[in-house]
């Protein structure tokens, strides 16, 4: 369509070195062909033009001190992307690899995936291109307080209510939230991924992980195939993978092989996932160490051979990019049937075509990663209402909007021809709530 390709070319001149930024906003526009004939109103409001720019993109400088007393500059970043349908709600990255157009891939994405749990929670994101694998407890402390002691202005409870991603867990969280408290002298649910000891929700820790398997559950089960007995591959070895593979070996599945930036471990067995966990989670060690306690397993250097393995299932769960081609047609080959995207954007658009052109069924990350987000929107209610629901109500909420956000992508995806085209249908159904509610706020 002409109008598509030529707010895309715009893009592509505008942002030419964000080149995360384009690959998402490319796969979103190029699935709105047919909306646009159906919804001319949506053209008249200039809605594509204005949902690919941000509302606000801030940037700024933080300074720490290492501990050697050396002065560090890291660059900070906060996407305040779209607010149609509510607050900006999106997680802070802290790796060195963050940059201004990561940071704008990962708001846009948002937008559509929060439209999609059903809740009332606008786009953002935010990070820095800070390391915090090698620095000590001071280190992060020091850093985080520095990045708080800017982005404290810009947020609020009604305003941007930021979370973790990538290098920011619970512990980072807190250093952020007692400066935040500190700054504002005031006791809000500014952020979500809040430890269990000062408004945290029970099960926000497990949501991405725990609803990733909810989603492919609904999936399978909607065509006629249940999880028990299959065997599944989890990239990475952080909050989503870990949490992904708890439950996938509760549901009866055998999970394979794990990974992080270095190798995977692999074992025809299955994993033990409680040693993965303590040794990521609690020791902070590299996966390979896992094979010093478990001699059937074996390590292989070099991340993307986990997509080697024969599996039912593979499970992206580490970064963008990770999945491409050559390892989509590994998967193919060994008769993969499934790819849930854990991760935001895990897998290159060639290895996307390549997998559904070969029957594969791949769930993309807006939909499938989205309990995370979810479950921060059940902790902002919690908040707000001053409450805190049990793990059971909270998980079974949770397991209801990722059977709902399977339902709504699967019949919009039908309704438009394409079924079992997830992306299509999780693009479309995202972007029509949200530009309905921008044609409905005017021009702004
Ligand atoms: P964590 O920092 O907890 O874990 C990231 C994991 O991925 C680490 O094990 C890391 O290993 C590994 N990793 C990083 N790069 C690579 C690579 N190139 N190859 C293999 N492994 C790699 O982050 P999260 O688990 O929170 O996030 C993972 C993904 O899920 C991201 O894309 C994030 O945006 C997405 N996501 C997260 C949500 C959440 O609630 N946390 C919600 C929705 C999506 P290493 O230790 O070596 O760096």
């Amino acid at each position: 369509m002409r109008e598509i390709e030529r707010i895309k070319a715009n893009l592509h001149t505008k942002n030419a070195n964000e080149k995360e930024f384009l690959q998402a906003t490319d796969e979103v526009l190029d699935s709105l062909a047919a909306v646009l004939e159906d919804h001319p109103e949506y053209i008249k409001a200039g809605v594509l033009e204005r949902i690919v720019e941000p509302e606000r993109v801030i940037m700024f400088r933080v300074p720490w001190v290492d501990d050697k007393g050396k002065v560090q500059v890291n660059r900070g970043y906060r996407v305040e992307f779209n607010s149609a349908i509510g607050p900006y709600k999106g997680g802070l990255r802290f790796h060195q690899s963050v940059n201004l157009g990561i940071i704008k891939f990962l708001g846009f994405e948002q937008i559509f995936k929060n439209a999609l749990t059903g809740l009332p929670m606008g786009g953002g994101k935010g990070g820095s291109d800070f390391d915090p694998h090698d620095k000590s407890d001071g280190e992060i402390m020091r850093f985080c307080q520095s990045f708080m002691s800017e982005l404290y202005r810009h947020i609020g409870q009604f305003t941007d209510v930021p979370a973790g991603d990538i290098g920011v867990g619970a512990r980072e969280i807190g250093y952020m939230f007692g400066q935040y408290k500190r700054l504002k002298n005031e006791y809000t649910g500014v952020l979500t991924g809040k430890s269990l000891n000062y408004g945290g929700s029970l099960v926000r820790k497990e949501a991405t992980g725990y609803g990733l398997l909810y989603y492919v559950e609904a999936m399978l089960k909607d065509h006629g195939e249940e999880l028990n007995g299959k065997t599944a591959v989890i990239s990475g070895s952080g909050n989503v993978a870990i949490y992904a593979a708890l439950k996938a070996k509760e549901m009866g599945i055998k999970v394979l092989a794990m990974s992080d930036s270095n190798g995977y471990v692999f074992d025809p067995e299955g994993l033990d996932i409680l040693a993965i966990k303590e040794l990521k989670e609690v020791k902070r060690l590299r996966i390979r160490e896992y094979v010093k306690n478990h001699p059937k397993a074996v390590y292989h250097e070099g991340s993307s051979g986990i997509y080697t393995v024969k599996c039912d299932i593979a499970l992206p769960c580490a970064t963008q990019n990770e999945l491409d081609l050559n390892s989509a047609k590994a998967l193919v080959k060994n008769g993969v049937k499934v790819v849930a995207e854990g991760a935001n954007m895990p897998t290159t658009p060639e290895a996307v075509d390549h997998l559904m052109t070969n029957g594969v069924l791949y769930a993309p990350g807006k939909a499938a990663n989205a309990g995370g987000v979810a479950t921060s929107g059940l902790e902002m209610s919690q908040n707000s209402l001053r409450l805190s629901w049990t793990f059971a109500e909270v998980d079974a909420r949770l397991k209801d909007i990722m059977n709902n956000i399977y339902q709504t992508v699967a019949t919009t995806a039908a309704k438009y021809g394409q079924k079992d085209n997830q992306v299509l249908g999780a693009n479309i159904a995202g972007f029509i709530k949200v530009a309905d509610a921008m044609v409905e706020q005017g021009i702004v």
